[in-house]
């Protein structure tokens, strides 16, 4: 689950790590008064308004802005909230902006960009580790830095048996150019990053920038957070931080029937019971001359509802042409799923893309009749060739 820069910021700073404060906003006034009582609180001189969205590239793409008044805290924030904000990682759409960030600005009287490290933490799948990747070159250009310059990025496995060394902090510590008292703060930072990471069992933390102040002190300027979906149980207080409104409404619907939704951008929409079998259906479509619309696996127990709920959503989806529904009968029985997608079928009415049905397994045969007796514009196959060349057939 992605969380917004604020929270991960409140975050943080609950676990020890320092960070540019800040106090979220939804409307300009809220956003004077936050700016108020940042500057009542802290020295803060003047301020950052920064758009509240799951992406980053904001600072490119203008959702980063200096005020050097309250005037322009109010004027920014009026222009901010609200805006349709495209970054090169939002996708040609954007993403509304409902609250923005009033933050310290803590480049104050910058800016200068020079002290900006790059540091996040994730899990290195291939060696099954966690893995602290930075750089002495961070800021809004790492991407360019990652493709031009590979040797200014570093990393640090960390054993999970040692947790984060102390030569390993100091090793980041250097590589990054610090000495004397301001490394030392760095190393407390890595190791109190390390600790909030293992804390709310994230499985990605990205704080880019890491920045070292003019007084020498090292805050995380920015943070993206990313907590592992099975580990939300044990942290309630983070799963209340979800924000349905930056997740794609299909898949929030999906996640409310227990179904595995991934929603894609093709034509053909599949209905299937099983992860393994959902992909090798995506390359039949794909094989077929078809792109899969979507992935979805609608588990073990596909009934009536299940069924019904899964067509809804990919009925929703304007770009399907052709529905395939994809069943392999073990513990559940074909004709059952059968009778769920006629059922279905006639409840939704008014489907004007044709469904294809692929039985397979347990009543795959008694299955198959449910199907072509029911009179609906449903066609049915047993094998997969079949439903291939249905796919073909239909898609063109
Ligand atoms: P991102 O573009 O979505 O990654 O947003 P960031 O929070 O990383 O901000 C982008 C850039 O804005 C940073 O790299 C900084 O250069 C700049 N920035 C962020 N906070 C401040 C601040 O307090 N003062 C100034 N002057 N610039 C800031
Ligand atoms: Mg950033």
């Amino acid at each position: 689950m992605n969380i917004h820069e604020y929270q991960a910021k409140a975050i943080l700073k609950e676990n020890g790590v320092p960070v540019q404060e800040g106090i979220v906003a939804s409307t300009p006034g809220e956003a004077v008064e936050a700016a108020k009582t940042l500057q009542a609180q802290t020295d803060t001189h003047w301020w950052v308004v920064k758009a509240q969205i799951h992406a980053g590239g904001r600072g490119k793409g203008g959702g980063v802005k200096l005020a050097k008044s309250l005037e322009e805290v109010k004027s920014i924030a009026e222009k901010m909230i609200g805006m349709n904000l495209v970054t090169h990682q939002t996708g040609p759409d954007g993403k509304d902006v409902h609250k923005v960030l009033i933050a310290q600005d803590v480049y104050y009287p910058g800016p200068t960009t020079k002290e900006e490290y790059y540091m996040s933490i994730l899990l290195n799948r291939k060696t099954g580790r966690n893995v602290v990747v930075y750089s002495p070159d961070g800021g809004v250009d790492i991407e360019e830095v990652a493709a031009s310059r590979p040797d200014r990025i570093y990393r640090e496995d960390i054993d999970p048996a040692f947790g984060l060394l102390p030569f390993q902090a100091k090793r980041i510590a250097k590589n990054l150019g610090l000495s004397g008292s301001v490394a030392r703060e760095l190393i407390r930072f890595v190791d109190r990053l390390y600790a909030s990471y293992l804390a709310v069992d994230a499985s990605m933390f990205e704080i880019n920038p890491v920045l070292k102040t003019t007084d020498e002190k090292i805050l995380a300027v920015d943070a993206k957070v990313n907590i592992d979906d099975n580990a939300l149980f044990r942290h309630p207080k983070i799963e209340a931080m979800r924000d349905l409104s930056e997740e794609d409404p299909s898949e929030v619907e999906a996640g409310k029937n227990n179904l595995n939704f991934v929603k894609l951008d093709g034509n053909v929409g599949c209905m299937v019971n099983g992860a393994g079998l959902a992909m090798a259906t995506m390359d039949i479509i794909k094989l077929s001359g078809g792109e899969p619309a979507n992935f979805l696996d609608v588990g073990g127990g596909a009934n009536a509802q299940t069924v019904e709920a899964g067509l809804k959503i990919i009925l929703d989806d304007p770009n399907v042409k052709a529905i395939l529904i994809n069943i392999f009968g073990g513990i559940v029985r074909c004709d059952r799923v059968a009778t769920g997608v006629v059922e279905a079928y006639k409840k939704l009415g008014n489907i004007k893309v044709p469904v294809i049905v692929r039985l397979q397994g347990t009543n795959a045969e008694e299955g198959k009749e449910v199907i072509d007796n029911s009179g609906l514009k449903v066609y049915s196959a047993i094998t997969l060739k079949e439903a291939a060349d249905l796919v073909r057939k239909l898609v063109k």
